[in-house]
């Protein structure tokens, strides 16, 4: 079978993939959600005219240099002064306490001296100055964030001034994760001479978290159908379920028979990527099936060229290109036939970034992955090419 290029596994990948549905969250649990309602004002933001300063709430027409004006009550934040201002009067006023009626700005107490209940002016006040009108921040019936948008902290407190204590958010979508691999032992294990540390599961599942999802570490399965099998998450448990290791053609790689056998529609690819070749797609019933190659390279860095773009599509997000230009600091040889992503670290020089590949560039080198910042993209039969080169790289940090 011929290898199918990054591009068409993707959109094979994305194609018909149905949005979570929404649920209700707190204020306090809705940061990183995706939002799935449109939010309007129902109050303006001030609801009155407020003061902007700590002062006098004036009429501007008599508050001149020199004059002297009455001060005849006080306007605080939360407590307003119910009466109306007539000419040479003057109310105390504080910092968003409502502005009184026949007032039309704010003198700051700077510039006033104030003797008994008698203030003088020192510098006058133009009209409407230091007052934030009904509505400055926003108006009643605005749409001010929109289903869709990934909530932040400055959005949830928006949300919070429009008097919202509860949001509808996209369900996160339900990740199992499944090691397989009979030399694997979970991290803090004890390790037989020929075993190794199972990193994929956590590596995996932190992605998923990292991308919106709900992962569900499912441990690991020995190289057997029955151990696999035993593992997998029951109809309607995942949205998405992810296979780490087993892909590929050796005799103990299991996995794709065992999802067969279970009613598995295989859509297997073997994708022109390197790391990363064995890369199993189907679907078995609802939930999406994504078999990961075992290296950990391998295992991580599909995860971010296919599982992250999958969790979105499932939020409904769109898909984002975190791609940046960047200067080669080493030259690099002629690509073969693969898509190639090189482990890379990137640096600020003062005419833009500087990505600097690894020399090594094995697929068991999590060290290497673990300190990069980016991936260098090569497409397939790409020239060699000299150090200074203007490259494609793809950020690896932050991942949404
Ligand atoms: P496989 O895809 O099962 O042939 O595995 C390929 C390589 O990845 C082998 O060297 C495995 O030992 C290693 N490997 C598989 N799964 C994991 C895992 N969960 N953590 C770390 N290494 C793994
Ligand atoms: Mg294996």
């Amino acid at each position: 079978m011929a290898l199918t290029s990054v591009e068409d596994a993707l959109s094979r990948l994305l194609h018909d993939v149905p949005v979570t549905a929404s649920e209700s969250v707190p204020l306090a649990g809705a940061l990183d959600r995706v939002l799935a309602e449109d939010l309007s004002a129902e109050r303006p933001q001030p609801p009155f005219p407020a003061s902007a300063m700590d002062g006098y709430a004036v009429r501007s027409a008599d508050a001149v240099s020199g004059a002297t004006l009455q001060v005849i009550g006080e306007s605080r934040a939360g407590a307003r002064y119910d009466g109306a201002l007539s000419a040479g009067q003057a109310v105390r006023i504080f910092t968003g306490a409502p502005v009184p009626d026949g007032a039309d700005g704010i003198l700051i107490q700077e510039n006033a001296v104030a003797s008994g209940t008698n203030i003088q002016v020192t510098t006058g006040v133009d009209a409407g100055r230091y007052i934030r009108p009904e509505g400055l921040d926003f108006a009643a019936g605005d749409t001010l964030l929109e289903a869709g948008i990934v909530m932040s902290a400055r959005k949830i407190a928006l949300a919070a001034s429009m008097n919202r204590p509860a949001l509808a958010v996209r369900r996160r979508p339900r990740v199992a994760v499944l090691s397989t691999g009979d030399e694997l032992v979970p991290p803090g294990g004890k390790p037989g001479v020929d075993q190794i540390i199972s990193s994929n599961g956590i590596g995996v599942s932190m992605l998923v978290s990292a991308c919106g999802g709900e992962p569900d570490d499912r441990g690991i399965a020995a190289d057997r159908i029955e151990a696999i099998d035993a593992r997998l998450p029951a109809p309607g448990e995942a949205d998405i379920l992810v296979l780490i290791g087993g892909a590929s053609v050796g005799d103990h790689d299991l996995v794709q028979e065992t999802l067969v056998r279970r009613g598995m529609e295989l859509d297997f690819w073997r994708i022109a990527m390197r790391p990363g070749k064995p890369l199993m797609v189907g679907k078995l019933d609802r939930m999406h099936v994504l078999g990961l190659p075992g290296n950990p390279v391998s295992a991580m860095v599909c995860g971010h060229i296919f599982l992250k773009p999958l969790i979105h599509a499932m939020l409904g997000l769109p898909l984002r290109d975190s791609r940046v230009n960047a200067r080669l600091a080493a030259p690099m040889v002629q690509n073969d036939e693969r898509q190639d992503y090189v482990r890379a670290t990137l640096s600020r020089a003062e005419d833009g970034l500087v990505v600097t590949p690894f020399s090594r560039q094995d697929s068991s080198m999590l060290a290497t992955l673990a300190h990069s910042d980016a991936l260098i993209i090569r497409p397939p039969h790409g020239p060699a090419l000299a150090a200074g080169a203007t490259v494609p790289v793809l950020l690896l940090d932050p991942v949404q």
